[in-house]
């Protein structure tokens, strides 16, 4: 898009704005920056893009698209000792991939060093900064504290002469590192410690990736970063919260530079503003170059794009699509608070999107041979099967080889079920997707000991799944053609982390690192009509979740899946097994799943994929519709989950039978849609091993705090797994959480004995190092120490000894 085209305009919809959007709505309306919209999204070429960058991507990007603004993609590489080229590539692609055109608005702070020099040698002359001698320690102590106003240097009243006398030898490299910086002269009394003389040019000898050797200073975030806003007449400068206090100095330094109608004086009417909001975070990964960096170097994952990362790269590579992560930034929103996600969110977005335009095939994953012993040897059939169920508008089909001997899934066949089982059993039908109904007469084991084949006989008049006769098949599984199928490898994958919040442990995030993030599968067999298929498809293996073949490992003759995500919430497992379990002859109800976020906006929506002029809502009774408005209305659920709740009539009831008062309704509803699923697999609701008020008692130990969430997680694993009472569990497993005082207060005063260097740097003000002391008693009680009444006890013995 080039300049002129770019006609600023107010948002379309005037509602819904999230607090950012709504400033710059303001600004058009008042006529701000002459009605200009322009926005920048600034990443640092030392790492990867993660799903945190993606929300500021999409924030930035969004924001310019939707009021005909520009945002540029401009690379902060002022530290010449982490940067590369490499990352810089990455990031294009990243963003490029994600949706987002910048056109010919690509910049480089790097770019604008000697004007940075000149504004720097303009300060200087007017007595504004002045060249430091003091070492960092030094500083440090000069600066006082936040209770105590800073001293001020014996360098700080140098003249001006010297001053830029001495700059400028720092430039021509008469100085080792550290020797001097240059500082701003702002103010040392005041309460905000940013704003005591910033540091804003440095020595570092070091080569820089672009620049090379040409400089031997750089400057810091502090005053490049307006002066590259500034020299773009970028409007509004969006950045994260821990930027907030930097913003008087942000202020300071736009002021004070020098204006004029031709470089390098900045454009008198530039004057870009700074605007914070909090960082996105998700659950069960770490959303921080250093540490992304670290799993990567230390060979923890395969590389930036090992689709375990929730690095865009990673997201990509395991077959996430663009749409998907616009849908999840835009379902976290912008806000001012502290933003943890959970996991489940994203995979939900993802979900989303690929039921959508994923053609559904048949994939085994552990094979178990199958002979049909009533079915003519040598004979072949093909049976017609449709890639979508009804509720996707989207045609087509393919055939599937049958004859006498298929696999089937060894967790499909049970030799001695319980009566819920609705699969294979001896003696028992189950019905074959697309194919007939089968019951099983005998089992055929090796020398071993482990069934290796099942002897079963095939109803010949039930070809499609319907019966005649009108009994009852109560499953549907899936099966390949033994002779025909193709074998592969699938690569399952799950969380990196095994807590939700790896990030508190620190220094150690790495020991929560889950040892089965990566499942791979040989042999497993998937049907033949995938080879015909692009190499990019999408596909939901029926009953198993959405994959993909992995684009770097997988060939023609040696094919790989990887699993983009399970297949379903809880809500929607029940609505496809549903569908599964459907004789194909019976009309199909509605059970539609349409795009599910609540606040597309209609920009979005026109990306989102195929189906784009389908309804936002999905149609649903008016039953359901009168229980999802009061669920958010009456009972505080968040949209999102009485969205899923309701799509389905069991899953409202069950979280209705979950309201026994114990916990709130709204915790009972995140459960219900965030928590469950993640074990459930393909069963249905009503074939838990427990009850709605059972499980809403896990939900009210964790809302309680008798237990903390992850060990609530547990709990449930366990309860999926074979039933039983949580209390029960929570004793048996040794889940209570620590609550007493005195417990505590031992493990409070032993972790700050033990780490003296660490509290003193609290008291002086490293406040976020907080989370560094509760990890450690987290990690001395596995976890099971209560973390709000940790907080408290650290804060309180921290500030008492000082
Ligand atoms: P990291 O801590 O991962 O290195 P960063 O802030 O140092 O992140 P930058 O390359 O400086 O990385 O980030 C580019 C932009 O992305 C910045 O404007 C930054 O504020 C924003 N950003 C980074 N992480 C997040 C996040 N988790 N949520 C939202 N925005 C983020
Ligand atoms: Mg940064």
């Amino acid at each position: 898009m080039s300049e002129s085209e770019a006609r600023p305009r107010a948002f379309s919809s005037r509602e819904d704005l999230d607090f950012i959007r709504a400033i710059v709505a303001a600004d058009l309306e008042r006529g701000t920056h002459g009605g200009r919209v322009v926005t920048r999204f600034p990443p640092e070429p030392n790492g990867y893009l993660h799903i945190g960058h993606a929300s500021s991507v999409c924030l930035n990007f969004g924001i310019a698209q939707e009021t005909g603004g520009l945002c540029h993609l401009r690379f902060d590489d002022t530290n010449p000792e982490t940067e590369d080229i490499h990352f810089v590539e990455a990031i294009i692609d990243d963003v490029k991939w994600l949706g987002f055109d910048w056109g010919d608005h690509l910049y480089f702070a790097s770019d604008y060093f000697e004007r940075m020099y000149l504004f720097a040698e303009h300060l200087i002359s007017e007595g504004k900064a002045y060249v430091e001698s003091l070492d960092d320690e030094e500083i440090r102590q000069y600066r006082g504290t936040v209770t105590e106003p800073g001293r001020p240097s014996p360098y700080r009243d140098r003249s001006i002469e010297e001053n830029l006398d001495l700059f400028r030898r720092m430039r021509a490299g008469d100085f080792p590192d550290g020797a001097h910086v240059l500082r701003a002269k702002l103010d040392l009394a005041s309460p905000n410690m940013r704003m005591r003389d910033p540091v804003l040019y440095r020595i570092r000898h070091a080569r820089h990736y672009r620049t090379g050797d040409t400089w031997c200073i750089y400057p810091l975030y502090d005053f490049a970063h307006p002066i590259e806003d500034a020299i773009e007449s970028v409007t509004h400068s969006i950045c994260t919260l821990e930027f907030e206090n930097n913003r008087p100095v942000y202020d300071w330094i736009v002021e004070n530079l020098p204006r004029g109608d031709s470089p390098p004086a900045i454009p008198p009417d530039s004057r870009p503003r700074q605007y914070e909001f909090a960082r996105r975070n998700l659950e069960h990964t770490v959303t921080s170059k250093r540490k992304l960096l670290q799993l990567v170097e230390q060979g923890y994952v395969s590389g930036w794009d090992d689709p375990r990362m929730t690095t865009i790269a990673g997201l990509r590579r395991r077959g996430v699509t663009p749409e998907s992560i616009r849908a999840y930034a835009e379902l976290v929103g912008v806000g001012k608070m502290e933003n943890r996600t959970d996991i489940g969110k994203l995979e939900f977005a993802v979900r989303d999107d690929l039921n959508q335009r994923a053609p559904r095939v048949l994939c085994v994953l552990r094979p178990l041979r199958v002979v049909l012993t009533n079915y003519p040897e040598g004979q072949v059939e093909a049976l017609d099967a449709p890639y979508f169920p009804h509720d996707i508008p989207i045609e087509g089909s393919r055939k599937l080889p049958f004859s006498r001997i298929l696999y089937i899934d060894r967790d499909d066949f049970m030799e001695d079920p319980p009566a819920s089982f609705r699969r294979l059993a001896p003696g028992r039908e189950v019905r074959l997707r697309y194919g007939y109904v089968i019951r099983c007469h005998e089992v055929v084991r090796d020398d071993a000991g482990e069934i290796v084949e099942l002897r079963c006989t095939y109803d010949e008049e039930t070809r499609g799944g319907a019966t005649p006769d009108g009994r009852k098949i109560r499953g549907t599984i899936h099966w390949v053609d033994a002779a025909q199928s193709i074998a592969c490898q699938v690569r399952l994958y799950d969380r990196l982390f095994t807590v939700s919040e790896p990030n508190d442990a620190e220094g150690d995030f790495k020991d929560y690192l889950n040892p089965e993030s990566l499942v791979s599968v040989e042999g497993a067999r998937i049907e033949p009509s995938v080879l015909r298929d692009p190499a990019e498809t999408r596909y939901q293996f029926e009953r198993l979740g959405f994959f993909w073949r992995d684009p770097m490992d997988s060939r023609e003759d040696a094919l790989v899946f990887n699993r983009i995500v399970t297949l379903r919430d809880a809500r929607v497992g029940a609505a496809a097994q549903a569908t599964a379990d459907r004789a194909p002859a019976a009309p199909a109800t509605a059970t539609s799943r349409k795009r599910g976020e609540p606040k597309a906006r209609a920009e979005d929506r026109k990306t989102s994929g195929p189906d784009a002029a389908a309804p936002v809502e999905p149609p649903r009774s008016a039953a359901l519709q009168a229980r999802r408005q009061r669920y958010v209305a009456d009972l505080g659920v968040g949209d999102t989950e009485a969205e899923i709740i309701t799509r389905e009539q069991d899953s409202a009831d069950f979280f209705e039978a979950g309201l026994t008062g114990e916990a709130p309704p709204r915790a009972v509803a995140n459960w219900v849609v965030h928590e469950l699923p993640r074990d459930m697999g393909d069963r249905e609701l009503q074939d838990l091993p427990f009850d709605a008020p059972r499980f809403a008692r896990v939900v009210s130990l964790v809302d309680g705090g008798v237990i903390s969430g992850s060990a609530g997680r547990e709990v449930l694993t366990e309860m999926i797994a074979s039933g039983g009472d949580p209390d029960e569990i929570v004793e048996r497993l040794g889940l209570r959480q620590i609550s007493d005082t005195a417990t505590l207060e031992n493990l409070v005063a032993g972790v700050v004995e033990q780490n003296p260097a660490k509290a003193a740097e609290y008291r002086n003000g490293r406040s976020g190092l907080l989370g560094f002391f509760v990890g450690q008693v987290m990690r001395r009680t596995e976890g099971r120490a209560n973390p709000e009444i940790v907080k408290r006890l650290l804060e309180s013995h921290l500030e008492g000894d000082a």
